[in-house]
């Protein structure tokens, strides 16, 4: 890749590199892929540079990936948690078909959605805080 510069720092340091990410898409402002691809990098400031056919690459990894990560955090509520299906969309505001979707990987859902899941997956304790009997109960306490 001579004579190729990097468009942010000037460098002509431009190897062919296994980028994991962060990349933004869509609404998600930084995507970890679940396995790296291979994209044009600066070695020197790390900036990715697209070749044609690359924008559909990295759409296709990034959704993989976001899919992957819902299957997975889906998957860890429910067995922890010991709840049914219907109980985790309520909590989410989703409809239990669109749940089902998630669950099945036919999905990518929006950033919203997914950052629930994401904290509710790691806290423990968060999925009875979300519950939607909650809100309720704040709100008579004020
Ligand atoms: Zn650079």
């Amino acid at each position: 890749m001579k004579n190729k510069r990097c468009g942010n720092c000037g460098s002509f340091e431009i190897t062919k590199n296994k980028v994991e990410g962060p990349f933004r898409w869509k609404d998600y402002p930084l995507v970890y892929l679940t396995s790296p691809i291979s994209l044009l990098q600066c070695n020197a400031c790390g900036e990715t540079m697209r070749l044609p056919g690359d924008s559909e690459k990295i759409d296709h990894a990034v959704e993989e990936s976001l899919r992957h990560y819902t299957q997975f955090f889906i998957a860890k509520i429910l067995e922890r948690e010991n709840c049914k299906q219907i109980e985790l969309a309520a909590r989410l505001g989703v409809s239990p078909e669109y749940l089902s979707s998630l669950k099945a990987g036919n999905r990518t859902p929006s950033f919203q959605t997914f950052n629930f899941l994401r904290t509710l997956a790691m806290n423990e304790g968060a999925f009875q805080v979300a519950a939607p009997e909650n809100a309720t109960r704040l709100a008579k306490v004020g």
